[in-house]
């Protein structure tokens, strides 16, 4: 018997006003720029400050707003300048957005394992995906806990490849005190409704590299020089600017950010701290030098002692009204048909058709640390808007779910 139920509490939803901190900041800017009649970046004020405040806030020399996360890595991925069937390393376990970018710049995906412990790729995964056609290396800082960058970055160097890092889910995360999506040569960043700040949808691309930089600002504009004495369309390219609205929200929610960063690590702290001591659960592994910024609390079931594994344990916690995630992604994204059945552009397959079959090889033997990593992952939600009482009650009804599956089995 489920001793979980007596009182359910509905919790904090980062879908609707309950998980998310909206109020008189963003009005205020809204009002304004309604007030303004400029609602384009090109003319407003709003986007142009959010970029700089952006850039400051995390330590870079530029920072570009950007139509959503999936746009910020293409941007990053135009920015370099590929040539088609190129081969950039990813990882399997993360947004489609993240993906594909790569094959909408007629490069190839080729995903490295992960570190079971955390999902994140490591040099070690990377160093045995690399070819002589790398070009660029995307790593995906997960949940917001970071990569172990130092190695990454040096295995990097060694191969002189840029380093673009998906930082959509780590605002606030740092490695060895410096932001991350600063690491590497590009950062990447989402401005979704679900992540640590929002303006419904919305992007931003970072990065210290002056000519980058100039690409990325001509991609997000159709590749059109604005301001320059003979402006041009000079290369192929989307507009993927976002309007001065979001730019608005944007900005008043990045006044709110440290806060946001600052809440979800004690809430994260005082639910590792409830969880410590149950038998078979594995607390986030950070590794050393990283500030997780906790987008979202993974746990990691020990299948010794609960072989029915994540989806029983969020089976029960549904019944808590806690809505846990076995597996964070149904399968890795290679599992995806676009993959497995190359449904790119019309019936070409391209630009797969342009790989070496290596690189297509989508059997997930050859993936072990995703398909532990996965196999043992429970997502728990976690936001801004958690009081202590909303991680005492998921806490206990973790703790308590967890007992009745080692007692079914006792
Ligand atoms: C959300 C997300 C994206 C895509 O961002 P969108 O704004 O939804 O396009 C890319 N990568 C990661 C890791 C994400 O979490």
């Amino acid at each position: 018997m489920s001793s979980v139920e007596t009182t359910t509490l509905t919790l904090p939803n980062d879908q609707d006003a309950s998980g998310r901190d909206f109020g008189i900041e963003e009005m205020t800017a809204l009002d304004a720029v309604l007030a303004s009649g400029t609602l384009t970046s090109t003319k407003g004020a709003f986007v142009k400050n959010f970029e700089r405040e952006f850039a400051e806030h995390i330590g870079a020399s530029h920072a570009y707003a950007c139509a959503s996360g999936s746009a910020a890595v293409h941007t990053a991925l135009a920015a370099l300048d590929l040539e088609p069937g190129d081969e950039v390393i990813t990882t399997s376990i993360t947004d489609m957005g993240a993906l594909a970018p790569i094959l909408y710049q007629a490069a190839i995906p080729v995903f490295a394992d992960v570190d079971p412990r955390t999902c994140n790729v490591t040099a070690a995964t990377i160093e045995a995906a690399l070819s002589a056609r790398t070009r660029a290396i995307i790593v995906t800082h997960l949940f917001g806990n970071p990569c172990e960058m130092e190695a990454i970055l040096e295995l990097a160097r060694a191969r002189h490849l840029p380093v673009i890092e998906d930082a959509a889910q780590a605002f606030g995360a740092r490695y060895r005190g410096r932001h991350v999506g600063t690491l590497g040569t590009i950062g990447c960043f989402s401005l979704q409704q679900g992540k640590h700040i929002t303006c419904g949808e919305g992007g931003i691309v970072v990065t210290d590299d002056p000519a980058l930089a100039r690409r990325m600002y001509l991609y997000i504009n159709k590749g059109w020089g604005y301001g320059d004495p003979h402006p041009d369309h000079y290369f192929l390219a989307l507009n993927y600017r976002i309007s001065e609205l979001q730019g608005a929200v944007a900005l008043a929610q990045l006044g709110k950010l440290d806060r946001h960063v600052e809440i979800r690590r004690e809430r994260a702290a005082a639910l590792t701290n409830a969880l410590a001591d149950v038998p078979g659960l594995e607390v986030p592994y950070v590794y050393d030098g990283a500030e997780h910024s906790y987008w979202k609390y993974a746990l990691r079931l020990d299948p010794a002692i609960y072989p029915e594994g994540p989806p029983a344990l969020a089976r029960l916690l549904k019944d808590a009204n806690v809505a846990a995630v076995p597996r964070y992604i149904a399968k890795p994204a290679f599992m995806c048909e676009v993959f497995q059945k190359r449904r790119t552009f019309g019936t070409s397959a391209f630009p797969l058709t342009l790989a070496r079959p290596e690189t297509l090889d989508y059997r997930l033997e050859r993936f072990p640390g995703t398909a532990e990593g996965l196999a043992h992952v429970l997502v728990l939600p976690i936001n801004e808007r958690y009081e202590l009482e909303h991680v005492s009650y998921v806490a206990d009804a973790v703790r308590s779910a967890a007992a009745d599956l080692r007692s079914a089995r006792a």
